[in-house]
């Protein structure tokens, strides 16, 4: 599953690191055909990259980590920008809830929680994908802040089309194709995650603060760095 020689994150952050995030996104989707999926949280800025994604090859596997705690509001855009965007192979990813039945670990141990319902899920539903495509962006965390457009994760090649933009870029974006917006974006919510671990952000707050508020993390461990090692920290 090693990449070949020719196509690693090195060589093409030298050649398409600079390059139109939609050319990035080609390239990764031509090299990669057949061996390439998106995940995408259905969120507040998802559209973006889906949209992208939709005009070069709507067929592409889109996987969302459905980690029974979304907000309904989630799952109901997911539906409506799928069939908007015309996205024909959307999966939504499940964890095996025997291990927290009744949905309460996230209370106690959020890394936990995080790990049995996102990332045990993902590593499974990824298994036959040599390349994943992710809406990271640099402005969003410090850990991000230096993340390159293309990384290696593990095995994997992560393709970050959308690392090097801005929150302005991606307002206007929405504006330019006219994209429908996740319902609570207009409800105080900048970043939606699952029900439990988000919360409104107040006028003068970071976007981030609404995630795991009251805790010092920032990263819900399904990403790893350039170092190899889980983004977590805050
Ligand atoms: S974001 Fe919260 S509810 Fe969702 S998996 Fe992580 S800890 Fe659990």
């Amino acid at each position: 599953m090693q990449p070949p020689e020719d196509i690693t994150a090195r060589r093409l952050n030298a050649r398409f690191g600079a390059a139109p995030a939609e050319a990035a996104l080609a390239v990764a989707l031509d090299r990669y055909e057949g061996r390439i999926a998106l995940v995408s949280s259905f969120g507040a800025e998802a559209a973006v990259l889906l949209h992208m994604l939709s005009r070069i090859d709507p067929s592409v596997p889109v996987l969302l980590l459905d980690t029974r705690l979304l907000f309904p509001e989630t799952l109901a855009y997911q539906q409506e920008l799928s069939a908007h965007l015309g996205l024909r192979q959307v999966r939504r990813i499940t964890p095996d809830e025997r291990a927290d039945p009744d949905r309460s670990l996230h209370r106690r141990d959020s890394t936990a929680c995080c790990a049995l319902r996102k990332v045990a899920p993902l590593q499974a539903a990824l298994k036959g994908f040599d390349a994943v495509i992710t809406g990271r962006k640099r402005f969003q965390t410090g850990q991000r802040a230096a993340m390159a457009r293309f990384e290696h994760d593990g095995m994997r090649l992560k393709i970050n089309p959308l690392a090097d933009w801005t929150a302005q870029q991606i307002a206007a974006y929405f504006e330019t194709y006219a994209l429908p917006r996740h319902p609570l974006v207009a409800q105080g919510f900048p970043l939606i995650g699952c029900a439990p671990c988000t919360s409104r952000v107040a006028d003068g707050e970071e976007s981030r603060a609404g995630r795991w508020r009251g805790e010092a993390r920032q990263e819900c461990g399904i990403h790893f760095g350039p170092d190899g090692k889980v983004e977590r920290a805050g």
